[in-house]
């Protein structure tokens, strides 16, 4: 069994450590920020860190996390390794689809681009849980980067498609936000107004509104959500956007262009 402790970094980053009941031994999900990534450790000994992928927020503390544990190896796109080490530190570069092993637990590495080229989801197919990082947020998804809106489409659809009780762990706490977004597309969706009440509430009480489902965001995320006919006809009642018969592709990419000026 895999514990998921959240750490809390920069402003509304997750750094995710993962940890078995019978080992002082420990991994971790994007390793943000060193300060509170240490401090969380607790003496414990860091083995693994897994990089969703380069940006800064996402990497900035692997350094100086190798300084304290220099055997922890450093996983990411293997594309990456290859092509300059935008992930400091990297080590080993994982494809898609490839498996591997951390704490004695199996992850398979899902190649997600979109919000970047090299994005990488773990996927824990006997503890249930993903890590999205920016691929999948609740209620949402990152920008566009480096991708196109048909390979983040392509990359959500995919992630979609796990056990609908797959737990989904994403890399920024953005689900109040996004809820408001996802409210402007969808007014009469009830699961999306249940989540957002439910998150106001987490957050009051400065609670995390992570991990969510994937059959949760299935029912609240609009980006999940192209091939529906009041997201379809929302978009299509944007200002500059009336245009008729759009594919799912084309209602993603101007969802995701509504939520850029949102
Ligand atoms: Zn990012």
């Amino acid at each position: 069994m895999l514990n998921v402790t959240l750490i809390p970094c920069y402003s509304d980053n997750y750094a995710y450590l993962l940890s078995t009941p019978d080992s002082d031994e420990v991994a971790l999900v994007d390793g943000c920020e060193a300060a509170p990534i240490v401090a969380a450790l607790g003496g414990r000994r860091l083995a693994a860190i897994l990089a969703t992928h380069h940006h800064p927020d996402h990497v900035g503390g692997n350094l100086e996390l190798r300084e304290h544990f220099p055997a922890a190896a450093i996983y990411g796109h293997a594309a990456e390794l290859a092509d300059g080490q935008r992930i400091p530190g990297q080590t080993i570069g994982v494809a898609d689809g490839e498996a591997g092993s951390i704490l004695g637990r199996r992850f398979l590495a899902l190649h997600v681009p979109g919000h970047t080229l090299t994005a990488v989801a773990f996927y824990f197919p006997d503890d249930g849980l993903v890590f999205t990082g920016d691929t999948m947020f609740g209620a949402g998804c990152g920008r566009l980067f480096e991708g196109t809106p048909l390979q983040l489409h392509t990359s959500l659809t995919r992630l979609a498609q796990l056990p609908p009780l797959t737990q989904v762990y994403s890399g920024h706490e953005y689900l109040a936000r996004n809820l408001q977004f996802a409210r402007q597309v969808e007014p009469a969706n009830v699961a999306m107004q249940q989540r957002e009440q439910d998150c106001l509430a987490r957050r009051e009480q400065g609670l995390p509104c992570e991990p969510s489902t994937i059959a949760t965001e299935l029912a609240t995320s609009p980006f999940l959500r192209c091939d529906v006919s009041l997201v379809q006809a929302a978009v299509a009642t944007r200002p500059a956007e009336l245009q008729a018969e759009l594919s799912p592709v084309e209602v993603f990419a101007r969802l995701r262009r509504w939520r850029n000026s949102f």
